[in-house]
């Protein structure tokens, strides 16, 4: 079994085409707010706004 902890796994989706393109990490206790960056999504080839997910494929 995996440790429990406060730290969640977390997947950064792009808003335009769905797809994940980033798998991060967050305290979520201390961050309990949906996260959501500008970064780089290669399928659009552009920056483009990222949003939290906690499914991971
Ligand atoms: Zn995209």
């Amino acid at each position: 079994m995996a440790k429990k902890g406060p730290r969640g796994l977390i997947a950064f989706v792009c808003t335009i085409c769905k797809s994940q393109n980033y798998i991060n990490q967050k305290n979520k206790t201390n961050v309990p707010d949906k996260l959501a960056l500008m970064k780089y999504c290669r399928h659009c080839r552009k920056h483009t706004p990222h949003k939290e997910s906690t499914k991971l494929k």
